[in-house]
């Protein structure tokens, strides 16, 4: 292998949608490949066809293209090692599994399902590890079927699938690049099914034969394949093939501990992405899963060229990965900080026209779908908003009149002589020539002072009626974006809709 070029590769199952682990590992296959100048790969395993989604491959690719994660091979992109779709290549297994039987490394067993299990329940009661029983082990290979049986079932075209057999009394080793040596006993690993009864191969055959096939140099991928490994191993070996390197990642966590699961919050990358979360987040989170720069760094924004400069497999832990959302919405935050106005302005047009479809806009839509005005609003709200549909959502008051308010606040603010207070101060703010947020405040001082008030007693009622909520941006700020003619149109509403009070 040395000398070699690095090739890594994904390899998911098409099941319907990116799970945010499988982005991490491609994630990590990816930045491996490209620090050493290597090759990524995408290879579809879908052998298992009562789990197959339509389009979902597609789906996979494009949301991993969004990720910025372009394999140099895929079943769209092709290559020289294809096909990639592993339903595509069912007669390279078909030949290897004869191989196997040929050279007596796998055998036929017509165990049917009924028996398996009855065996199953059998060896539970006796408290051993369930494995299968080896009834259909030929004599020739040391088991007790006579030949003549197997014979016999194949003329009757019996149901059978093809089982590798594990050597006994062997043990199989291997040096994981993540957690360093690891042993298997023979005795513990069961005859493996390679080939099943439709014809498709499992999960284990043909991702072996592909790897090596496809010529992968180091296989990157989660952790609950470890126990895989023995199996994967002697495959290696019955061909005489040299096994890649294998690294096994982290699991990712909830913040309790407990295996990520979507009980616990959303794990499909899709719901980030129609989220409004932005792919340099995403990337720079799931690169932090289970990865780190090394003591003594503070960086935790990465873009993505640094990350391929900076990414080792000696600096992925071991440990569980916590899969904390606060982190996802700080590193968001930190993008928008730095995102140029135009972009995030492009970037909501379409949320603003898209999700709130069909809610009438107070103000006329060229104006408030404008550049200039959403530029106005991004300006304002960069700095609360977690991710960018946030923009429409927390600030749909920008946009909307305020459809409630909110009763603490009115209950806490809405003293009696507010109505009578705001309906004056709505007279002063309509002769105010300018409407910025300095003119305001000046004219809302010029208006509290003589009366002996507190200006606070007037800020809160003003950002209630404007906003309907109690708390947001600089209230000067935002009554300038709103403009004089909605903040005076609210100011009455807001009378009318909340009443003279307590
Ligand atoms: N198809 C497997 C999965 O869905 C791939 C495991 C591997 O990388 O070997 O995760």
């Amino acid at each position: 292998m040395a000398g070699q070029r690095v090739r890594t590769r994904f390899a998911p199952s098409p099941t319907g949608y990116l799970h945010v682990g499988g982005l991490r590992t491609a994630l990590y296959n990816y930045l491996f490949a490209k620090k050493m100048n290597g090759d990524f790969v995408i290879r579809i395993e879908d052998t298992d066809q009562s789990r197959r989604v339509e389009d979902a491959e597609k789906n996979l690719i494009s949301s991993l293209e969004w990720a910025g994660i372009v394999a140099d091979e895929s079943p769209v992109r092709g290559g020289n090692y294809g096909p990639y779709v592993q339903s595509q290549r069912l007669s390279i297994y078909r030949d290897y599994c004869m191989q196997l039987l040929e050279e007596r490394n796998a055998y036929y067993c017509f165990s049917t399902a009924e028996e398996l299990e009855e065996n199953r329940q059998l060896q539970l009661k006796q408290g051993l590890q369930p494995k299968y029983n080896r009834k259909w082990l030929p004599e020739e290979m040391g088991g007790n079927m006579p030949s003549s049986e197997v014979r016999k079932k194949m003329e009757e075209g019996a149901p059978y699938v093809v089982r590798m057999k594990v050597p006994d009394y062997v043990s199989v080793w291997f040096e994981d690049l993540i957690r360093g040596p690891i042993e298997f006993d023979s005795a513990t690993i069961d005859d493996q099914v390679l080939m099943k009864s439709d014809g498709f191969p499992t999960y284990h055959f043909a991702s072996v034969i592909d790897d090596h096939l496809m010529e992968f140099t180091h296989i990157i991928r989660g952790e609950e394949w470890l126990p895989s490994m023995p199996k994967h191993l002697l495959l290696y070996e019955f061909f005489g093939w040299e096994p890649p390197k294998f690294a096994h990642l982290p699991l990712l966590l909830n913040a309790d501990r407990s295996k990520l699961s979507k009980r616990q919050g959303d794990v499909a990358v899709e719901d980030y992405i129609r989220k409004g979360f932005s792919s340099e987040a995403i990337v720079n989170f799931v690169a932090l899963l289970g990865w780190n720069e090394g003591e003594g760094s503070e960086q935790e924004v990465f873009s993505m060229n640094e990350l391929i400069q900076k990414f080792s497999l000696e600096r992925v832990g071991r440990a569980g990965a916590v899969f904390n959302v606060e982190k996802l919405n700080w590193l968001e935050k930190q993008y928008i900080k730095t995102r140029p106005v135009a972009q995030i302005v492009s970037n909501i047009k379409p949320l603003l026209l898209e999700e709130l479809k069909g809610r009438p806009f107070e103000m006329p839509e060229p104006l408030i779908t404008s550049d200039a005005y959403l530029g106005k609003v991004v300006d304002l709200m960069r700095e609360r908003v977690n991710y960018e549909h946030e923009f429409v959502t927390f600030s749909s008051y920008f946009f909307f009149e305020p459809e409630s308010y909110e009763p603490e606040a009115v209950q806490k603010r809405w003293t009696s002589e507010i109505p009578a207070l705001l309906q004056e101060f709505a007279t002063v703010l309509e002769s105010c020539g300018e409407f910025t947020a300095e003119s305001i405040e000046e004219a809302l001082k010029a208006f509290v002072v003589p009366k002996g008030l507190k200006p606070a007693l007037l800020i809160h009622p003003l950002r209630i009626v404007a906003s309907g909520v109690s708390f947001g941006p600089s209230l000067y700020h935002m009554l300038e974006v709103l403009g004089k003619e909605t903040v005076l149109r609210r100011i009455v509403r807001g009378i009318d809709r909340i009443g003279q009070g307590s």
